[in-house]
């Protein structure tokens, strides 16, 4: 029986390859060769998976329209995990896609009662704010806040008529007692995923969505969906990729609700020591058994700050896991340099914090 995978829960796969065999995910490696200028998240694996991503990578080298439709839940405070997205998302950027960009407040408010004021709020101050201090040009972007696009609630109801409660049953495990905004809610989804192609947009276009595994269920029923809509709307299929998720500091996934396991965008130095200090790491249970037996790196989220955000240069890192593997680097040591990449990246992300407030503020009240 095939792993169900659920969007809105905190664990995390322990088996991607199993994932991609069940759902039918291709492998992003070979294709990660073929694309020019591939990000550290592609050269690394980090992305790992994909579906129809032939199409926009021809889109990319015909320089061809193309769009990457994205979403950011606001809830909680934002994180190394969340900041995975926004990578891929600049990239893409960098090679001329054209960005949906929607804040999914019913999202928040379905799924975690947040109010729909306070998720406006925190995607504000929070979530976008952060989006553009790391380099992503807002500005470029098609900013939408889910409650209030029109086309897009107009489309979720429209779509419903192509999907019954057993499907949403089989993918999502909804049931006797699950709510019915909750049930209604993956067509909101999939309308946010598929609005870009009405007519009223950019009409059928490629399209791509970067996101975790854990989204998968969503992608599945949107391209469902848009094949027996075809005739109705000639949508393309949404292509999509397949990043892994961010491992916590204390296992697990990295999450807003486990404030322990996560490096928050806007944590102090004494909270990044404090939590780097208390991670778990692949070393030896002492110092002369790593100088010895060496570190597994494979198993450290140490290491992983470094793979997912911190040491962009593959040399380097590959010096660094050497390093780790013969014993000449401590779990002491890489700590501490660890600490110190991640308060140089926070110092510097608070400065652009600072720099780009006004900014979002006006561009909310344009798209208010
Ligand atoms: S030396 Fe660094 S990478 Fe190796 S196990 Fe220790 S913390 Fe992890």
């Amino acid at each position: 029986m095939a792993i169900q995978i659920d969007p809105w829960s905190d664990s995390i796969p322990q088996d991607y390859a199993k994932l991609m065999e069940d759902f039918g995910i291709k492998s992003f490696e070979k294709i990660a060769e073929k694309t020019p200028d591939p990000s550290h998240l592609m050269r690394r694996k980090i992305i790992f998976g994909h579906r129809d991503f032939e199409r926009i990578l021809k889109a990319i080298k015909k320089e061809n329209d193309y769009v990457v439709m994205t979403g950011l839940m606001p809830s909680g405070r934002m994180h190394l995990g969340h900041k995975l997205v926004v990578d891929e998302l600049i990239w893409y950027q960098d090679h001329d896609a054209k960005i949906y960009l929607c804040v999914a407040d019913l999202e928040s408010h379905i799924t975690r009662e947040i109010s729909l004021q306070e998720a406006r709020e925190a995607a504000i101050n929070e979530y976008l704010t952060n989006f553009q201090a790391l380099g992503l040009n807002l500005e470029e972007c098609n900013l939408y806040f889910q409650s209030q696009s029109d086309a897009v609630q107009k489309l979720a109801h429209t779509l419903g008529n192509k999907v019954n409660f057993s499907e949403l049953k089989a993918i999502y495990g909804f049931g006797g007692d699950s709510n019915v905004s909750h049930i209604f809610y993956p067509m909101i989804d999939v309308a946010d995923i598929l609005h870009p192609q009405l007519e009223e947009f950019e009409g059928p276009t490629p399209s791509i969505v970067p996101v975790g595994i854990d989204q998968d269920p969503h992608l599945r029923l949107a391209r469902d969906v848009a094949r027996r809509s075809e005739n109705d709307y000639g949508f393309i299929l949404p292509s999509s990729t397949y990043h892994r998720l961010m491992p916590g500091l204390t296992g697990g996934k990295m999450s807003s609700s486990k404030p322990k396991s996560a490096i928050f965008l806007t944590d102090s130095i004494e909270e990044v020591e404090k939590k780097v200090a208390d991670a778990i790491t692949g070393g030896g249970h002492t110092v002369e058994e790593q100088k010895k037996e060496g570190g597994n790196p494979d198993e450290c989220i140490i290491y992983s700050l470094y793979v997912y955000h911190l040491m962009p240069d593959d040399e380097e890192l590959l010096e660094l896991r050497k390093a780790c593997e013969s014993g000449k680097l401590i779990c002491g040591d890489c700590k501490k340099k660890a600490i110190k990449f991640l308060n140089k990246f926070l110092k510097n992300h608070k400065k652009n914090r600072k720099s780009v407030k006004k900014k979002i503020g006006k561009l909310i009240e344009d798209h208010s």
